[in-house]
């Protein structure tokens, strides 16, 4: 079946993100990472019983011992003592700081994996393999890993790249499906920012996408992939550029506070945050109302609420403020500024205020 390569490239730290079906068990997706005696998959309770053990065979003629730690699912056990089984299995079996830790799961495996990674004798090699479509277009790649602390997500953590990413679109099947349209949000996420024709091929290939269509699947994992590694190879630190990813975070993340978080899918507020982004494009006189339509029906046809909660224009904009990505108080949204395009710019109260009023009941 056919494969899919994509490169990001950080110098030293470049390496290969490969997507394509049957992936998991196919030996050469494993060929020439760094050598050592021992791996550590590192799952959850929920993905481990279906993908741990063909991932373990595949690696077993790799390493002379290969572990397994499931950690329980769910972003709640993003937390220190979550990361510290991963740490206890590390040094219970004595691994050593050429170990390789393998993610296998969704975001939230990634991050924590990532992290422990990052910490483990002060830094083991690390593969990401990604099992939901976020974390196939989003989270596993470009290096950034976290725990959240009570007072906020992913507010500790480190930049560490993984040696490769092995996203097997198979496993995307077992999905369930509100899922797979959190994680078409950050899928479409891309077309405004960097690539309208990329928005036309989904307006166009949506129903096979929320079908689970390999060859659709595969184009949107790649295309979505080159544009998160043409970013991040530019801008690894989120110094400037790389904030373009976070279109419909801002409005996104204030709907996950004002909520509490867990209640929508990250996907799912990110979908809506950026209806309420492309409003206040228009507003400012960036993007016109077709483009707004337009957009916000698909959004809505890819299965993601368009309609934000009603807690009031105040509670967003607090939520806004104390984001990570707000700079001494003042609000940075990312905008449409032509369809194709992103700029990051602050935007009056006031205004701001109307178009979340006008989104939300
Ligand atoms: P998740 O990891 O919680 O996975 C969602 C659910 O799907 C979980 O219950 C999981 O067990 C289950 N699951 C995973 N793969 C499955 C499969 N193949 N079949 C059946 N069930 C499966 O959530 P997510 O959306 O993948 O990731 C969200 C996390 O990613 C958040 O913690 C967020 O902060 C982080 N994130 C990080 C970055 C980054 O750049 N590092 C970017 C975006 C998001
Ligand atoms: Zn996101």
């Amino acid at each position: 079946s056919h494969l899919e390569r994509v490169a990001i490239d950080l110098g030293d730290r470049s390496y290969s993100i490969l997507i394509g079906e049957q992936l998991l068990d196919a030996a050469s997706t494993w060929a020439d990472l760094p050598k050592a005696s021992a791996a550590l998959i590192v799952t959850n309770d929920t993905v481990g019983p279906i993908y741990a053990e063909r991932l373990q065979a595949a690696l077993a003629p790799l390493y002379k011992q290969v572990h397994t730690v499931a950690l329980p699912d769910g972003e709640s056990h993003k937390d220190w003592q979550t990361l510290n089984l991963i740490f206890d299995e590390l040094l219970g079996k004595g691994a050593d700081r050429k170990t390789v830790l393998f993610a296998l799961g969704g975001g939230v495996v990634g991050d924590m994996t990532g992290f422990a990674a990052a910490c483990y004798m002060r830094g083991v090699p690390f593969v990401q393999v990604p099992t939901t479509l976020l974390a196939q277009v989003d989270s596993s790649v470009g290096g950034k890993t976290a725990i959240n602390h009570p007072i906020g997500k992913n507010m500790i953590g480190a930049f560490y790249q993984p040696q490769r990413v092995v996203c097997d679109l198979d496993t995307l099947q077992t999905l369930p499906q509100r899922e797979m349209s959190a994680g078409l949000a950050e899928v479409i996420k891309y077309g405004p920012i960097a690539d309208m024709q990329f928005l036309d091929w989904i307006d166009a290939n949506l129903d096979a996408l929320l079908a689970r269509d390999p060859k659709a699947l595969a184009h949107a994992v790649k295309r979505s992939c080159e544009i998160k590694a043409w970013v991040v190879g530019q801008d690894e630190r989120e110094g400037g550029i790389r904030a373009i990813l976070n279109f419909g975070h801002t409005f996104g993340h204030a709907i996950e506070a004002g909520l509490g978080f867990g209640e929508w899918l990250h996907g799912e507020a990110v979908g809506c945050g950026m209806v309420m982004a492309s409003h206040l494009s228009q507003r400012l006189g960036l993007v016109d109302e077709a483009f707004v339509s337009r957009f916000t029906a698909l959004i809505e046809r890819a299965g993601l609420p368009i309609v934000g909660p009603k807690l009031g224009a105040d509670v967003y904009l607090h939520h806004m403020r104390v984001d990570k990505k707000a700079e001494a108080g003042e609000i940075k949204f990312v905008l449409i500024d032509k369809p194709g395009t992103a700029i990051v710019r602050g935007a009056p109260d006031a205004l701001v205020a109307q178009v979340i009023d006008g989104c939300c009941e």
